[in-house]
């Protein structure tokens, strides 16, 4: 099942190279790459490499990758032009199904961030 979800999964497709992106990210779980339709200076997707489809979806095992991504967030978030402290920062945004606005059935988390106006708030 999880094979035939992630044949037919852009994301996944980007996760593993089959798709080209703009690379922010990778290790051996975790890939990030540049939003195709910035709405920010700093727009970029960080992802699960497995097939996961929301957080809807993950459970108690998936709490180590799930904190290795947001610890390493900020760190990217700082490497593509986000400013540094309370003065500047970035918004980190997960939709989740189809109430949740979710677009791409692959978990993803929007890193946006850098000086504004942005094109939408
Ligand atoms: P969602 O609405 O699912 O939270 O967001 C999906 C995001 O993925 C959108 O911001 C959209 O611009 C981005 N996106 C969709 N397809 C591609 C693609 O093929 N490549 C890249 N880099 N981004 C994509
Ligand atoms: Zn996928």
């Amino acid at each position: 099942l999880n094979n035939e979800m992630s044949d037919n999964c852009i994301f996944c497709k980007i996760a593993r190279g089959e798709i080209p992106s703009r690379k922010v990210y990778e290790d051996d779980e975790i890939f990030a790459f540049h939003d195709i339709n910035p709405i920010a200076p700093v727009h970029f997707l960080v992802i699960p490499k497995r097939h996961v489809p929301s957080l809807q979806d993950v459970a108690a095992s998936d709490v180590p990758l799930l904190g290795r991504m947001q610890v390493l967030i900020p760190r990217l978030a700082l490497e593509q032009g986000c400013r540094p402290g309370p003065e500047g920062g970035f918004r980190l945004m997960a939709n989740n199904g189809a109430d949740g606005g979710q677009e791409v059935p692959h978990l993803h988390y929007h890193v946006i961030g850098g000086p504004r106006p942005w094109k939408r708030d």
